[in-house]
């Protein structure tokens, strides 16, 4: 119990509140046993950071074995930045072993293209979702509603941010617009030149609260979070400098406190849920094709000289246009290029295919080495 008081004291700072204490007193801590936050992974590595006898720690985690046997990777059961677990330190508190994710309150998941139901969590526990999209002519209602539309399901309070406020043409009639399509969520007009106009923000950076920025690259998500950051990025250096002599002091990335006590989450997963307005804008785009290609005769044709390929034979026929065809496959090379440098396991996918074809390739040169074919 002693131990239980302990973290709600000192753990609001990571955003501990009593929905995650009422966790814990119905799975009371065993005495090995510590709550943390993750606030970094990178693939099935984790970085905690915990509170032992009222010191704040951060440690490098890994999930038990029993985790893994007992829970799927193919859904939303293994952690992410933002998830707080319940893990075991050794190794003078540098290394601990995940046992358990507490129940989150909400968050962002991607679904990995290709991979059927296999989806991954973005970010989890966050309490409030900054929708950005630009004031400019780049302004897009559609491109916003798409974003909100992620906000509601993640199940965090959406503000809707318009960036560049500076270059608006009128700026009255848009915020007006988007209130009238979004009543009921908050619209602030922002500009990274008058660091006035972000002053409304605060009233949502709370202390102990998770925010995330969301929205297509390019609007200023960035600059907007190094504004929001910068003082407390100052600050924080100084007093590792101060405090903090010799001990392992590995900042991490994606959870940076504010000055207010908000905490601002900035996963890569988040800023990769921004090429889905790619990836639609594409699909939309070429939804001919991609029917078309859901009556080749093999799955995974590349519809290059496979047999029974129906885009080779709307190709033939003329239905679909050569031109048409030539810009679908630069598209698709450039998306593909595109999500490949944001995301790992799209990069492996890749490889796997390309090891594939060249074995395959190899195959065929023995056979024809062999007169078989
Ligand atoms: P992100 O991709 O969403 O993170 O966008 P960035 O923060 O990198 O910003 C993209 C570009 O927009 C940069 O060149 C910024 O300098 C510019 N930018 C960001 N905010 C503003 C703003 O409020 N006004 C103007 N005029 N430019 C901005
Ligand atoms: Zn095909």
């Amino acid at each position: 119990m002693e131990l239980s008081v302990t973290i709600s004291s000192i753990f609001p700072l990571w955003g501990w509140n009593a929905l995650l204490q009422a966790q814990i007193e119905l799975r009371p801590l065993k005495s090995h046993e510590v709550v943390g936050r993750i606030i970094n992974q990178e693939r099935e590595m984790y970085r905690v950071v915990f509170f032992k006898n009222d010191h704040e720690g951060k440690a490098l985690a890994q999930l038990s074995g029993k985790f893994r046997y007992e829970h799927s990777d193919l859904n939303l059961e293994y952690p992410g930045v933002g998830d707080w677990v319940i893990c075991e330190l050794h190794s003078n508190d540098e290394h601990a072993v995940i046992h358990e994710v507490l129940s989150r309150q909400s968050c962002f998941y991607r679904k990995e293209p290709g991979s059927g139901a296999r989806a991954q969590i973005v970010a989890a526990n966050v309490d409030v979702i900054f929708v950005a999209v630009s004031a400019n002519q780049d302004f897009n209602l559609k491109r916003l509603d798409r974003y909100m539309s992620l906000a509601w399901e993640s199940n965090a309070s959406p503000v809707i941010v318009l960036t560049k406020a500076d270059l608006a043409e009128d700026l009255k009639g848009l915020i007006a617009e988007v209130e009238d399509r979004h009543p009921a969520v908050p619209v602030h007009a922002v500009s990274a030149l008058d660091p006035e106009s972000l002053e409304p923000l605060k009233t949502h950076l709370l202390p102990g609260k998770t925010v995330v920025l969301l929205g297509s690259s390019g609007v200023g998500k960035s600059t907007l979070g190094n504004l929001l950051l910068e003082k407390e990025q100052i600050k924080t250096q100084g007093i590792r400098e101060d405090d903090d002599k010799g001990k392992h002091t590995t900042t991490s990335r994606s959870l940076y406190q504010l000055p207010s006590g908000a905490l601002l989450m900035d996963t890569p997963g988040m800023r990769e849920l921004g090429l889905l307005d790619h990836r639609e804008g594409f699909e939309n785009l070429f939804d001919d094709i991609l029917e078309l290609a859901t009556h080749c005769r093999f799955k995974d044709c590349q519809h290059q000289t496979e047999p029974g390929c129906a885009v080779q034979a709307a190709l033939a026929s003329e239905e679909l246009e050569v031109g048409r065809w030539e810009s679908f496959q630069n598209l698709e090379r450039e998306l593909r290029y595109f999500e490949r440098k944001t995301n790992p396991e799209i990069a492996r996918e890749e490889r796997q295919k390309w090891k594939k074809i060249t074995k395959s390739l190899r195959v065929r040169v023995k056979q024809k080495s062999r007169g078989e074919i």
